[in-house]
């Protein structure tokens, strides 16, 4: 099965995706965490990378569309896989159809925005293993440090208000429409994001099932 799972930055794509990859086995493929990863070790992809995303932008098309062609032909993607924040522009929707996908399902997930500001500017996430936490909503046990492996929490560089309502921006102007792309094809299931976790994710299986 192969699933996209829509929505703005801090909906709770990521939380849902990694729920999704545990139940049914098939890979959860974040765009975004394979590009901090290259910031992460300075390679050539991610210094391009990297003014783009400090800023709230996206990366260039062709760039992420790359990326996403060489992950999903590795061997653990043979029985699908979840997209966590790919597609964000119809040309990489487009590209997707050429390369052949066929997507089963879309799911969005709908959060208001003044909602997402509060989320992603309390967000701060482990550097080593990417937990992710919220310093009101979600606190680690001990201030700054991972429960999960005991790493370094830290806020992501685009995770600060004025980048926050840059991301938005961007999300409203050029992934939006995908709705309709989708919405067309009869793909796309909206699912109300919720205040806890679980409640979210009963909702996304039931789309995930529907
Ligand atoms: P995310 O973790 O999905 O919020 O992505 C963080 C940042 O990575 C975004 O704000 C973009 O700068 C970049 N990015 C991730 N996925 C894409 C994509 N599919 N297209 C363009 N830029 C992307």
């Amino acid at each position: 099965m192969n699933l996209i799972l829509l929505g703005a930055p801090g909906a709770g794509k990521g939380t849902q995706a990694e729920i999704i990859c545990d139940a049914l086995g098939i890979p959860a493929i974040s765009t975004g965490n394979i590009l901090r990863d290259a910031v992460k070790h300075q390679t050539p992809l991610g210094l391009e990378a990297k003014q783009y995303m400090d800023s709230g932008d996206l990366v260039p098309d062709s760039i992420v569309i790359n990326i996403l062609k060489e992950r999903i032909q590795k061997d653990d993607c043979k029985n699908g896989f979840i997209l966590d924040g790919f597609p964000r522009t119809v040309p990489q929707a487009e590209a997707l159809d050429q390369m052949g996908v066929v997507i089963d399902r879309v799911i969005e997930i709908l959060v208001e925005d003044d909602v997402i500001l509060t989320r992603l500017s309390g967000r701060r996430i482990c550097e080593d293993c990417g937990a992710s936490y919220h310093l009101e909503y979600n606190p680690p046990k001990q201030a700054g440090v991972c429960d999960r492996c005991g790493g370094k929490l830290i806020q992501r560089a685009d995770d600060v208000p004025e980048t926050i309502r840059e991301r938005l921006h961007v999300y409203h102007e050029q992934t939006e429409p995908l709705k309709n792309y989708y919405y067309d094809s009869g793909k796309l299931i909206v699912v109300e994001g919720q205040e806890k976790v679980e409640d979210t994710s009963a909702l996304v299986r039931k789309a995930v099932e529907a």
